[in-house]
């Protein structure tokens, strides 16, 4: 026997925990600010805060369920002059970026059902 087989018959405890909400379907992952990479290439592990895409009634779920949402740094998210919550241009240009994404998957009627915006004319 190898000395892993002890270790193969671990199942890993966050499995158990892990809730039915998607992933990001943005290529962005916690620790890494999703602006910070595409605007700057900076790639760093930092703290990061969930950002919703859709915004408004009821969107924050559908942001949950469809997977819409970006890991920013607080600067990103509502702090800095770049931040989604504080510039249209930004928040926009994320919207964009995740329509892109999704109807890679999805169809434009999709999209505009869930988001009731179409961010790529
Ligand atoms: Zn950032
Ligand atoms: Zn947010």
């Amino acid at each position: 026997m190898s000395e892993n087989s002890g270790l193969m018959l671990q199942k890993p405890q966050w499995k158990k925990k892990r809730k039915r909400h998607k992933k990001s379907i943005l290529s962005t992952a916690k620790g890494t600010c999703f602006l910070c990479a595409r605007l700057h290439n900076d790639f760093r592990q930092k703290y990061t805060e969930e950002h919703h895409i859709l915004f408004g009634s009821g969107q924050r779920d559908i942001s949950e369920a469809e997977g819409l949402k970006a890991y920013l740094c607080p600067d990103h998210h509502r702090t800095g002059p770049e931040a989604v919550h504080n510039n249209q241009d930004m928040r926009e240009l994320v919207c964009r970026i995740a329509q892109e994404e999704y109807e890679k998957t999805h169809t434009r009627e999709e999209w505009m059902e869930i988001s009731r915006k179409n961010y790529l004319e």
